[in-house]
């Protein structure tokens, strides 16, 4: 970053002071991470301890899920904001929280690649933004790790999987994604950001592709999940 940069930089945190995602209270202009603590504190952060219940989910193809905090309250609506509401700016806030709680579960050198789970281009035009790519491109950017969304495509629109029971879920999303380059899948150790996990069967789906393409092992973070138990859930 040029000198010129970094003043620019600091002129706009002075302009728009950082705020609080949950609350919009004003915080410190040296904030790292945009949360107030009461609002923290409101949080149901998942257990850092590897292999607690809770943090790691068994699915599918996916070798392990780290899940940063519960599916619930203040996260809930912020997701909501989030996916539905247009306000890609959160991608901030959730992303240094899940690469803090990534480097603190993992090595997070262990993995050559990140990548996000795609949107059909269609549902990106709509929303503006690929919310898990938001997220994973500062993650890797945190634990420096190189971000190749791109390998990954989605490559049919499907129903929204919200409004689907878990086995629909399923089938829905079953050939959804192609991996367009597997040179550069073939034996990696790929991290693989979504935002919310409810059956897995996404997730499912795109460790199964890349496995296939030859990944040497997937592993998936998340931001919440309403999953709190150790266990197949898909
Ligand atoms: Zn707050």
């Amino acid at each position: 970053m040029g000198k010129g940069d970094i003043v620019i930089k600091y002129l706009l945190k002075f302009l728009f002071p950082p705020k609080c995602i949950f609350c919009k209270k004003l915080l410190p202009t040296n904030t790292e991470i945009e949360v107030c603590t009461e609002c923290y504190d409101k949080i149901t952060f998942y257990s850092g301890e590897l292999l607690y219940t809770g943090d790691y989910i068994k699915i599918a193809w996916i070798d392990k899920v780290i899940c940063l905090c519960e599916y619930s309250g203040i996260i809930k609506d912020a997701v909501i904001r989030y996916k539905f509401f247009n306000k890609p700016g959160y991608y901030r806030t959730f992303a240094k929280l899940l690469s803090k709680k990534v480097k603190k579960m993992t090595n997070s050198l262990f993995f050559d690649i990140i990548i996000s789970v795609p949107l059909h281009s269609d549902r990106e035009k709509e929303r503006g933004y690929n919310q898990s790519y938001l997220i994973s491109r500062l993650v890797g950017k945190e634990i420096g790790i190189p971000e190749a969304s791109g390998i990954l495509e989605r490559t049919r629109n499907t129903p929204k999987q919200s409004l689907l029971g878990k086995e629909q879920r399923g089938l829905n999303i079953k050939g959804a994604f192609k991996v367009n380059n597997a040179d550069k899948v073939k034996g990696k150790k790929i991290l693989i950001i979504d935002d919310i996990l409810t059956t897995g069967s996404t997730l499912s789906e795109c460790g199964r592709v890349l496995t296939e393409a030859g990944a040497k092992s997937v592993t998936a973070a998340v931001i919440a999940s309403g999953k709190k138990h150790l266990g197949k859930v898909y």
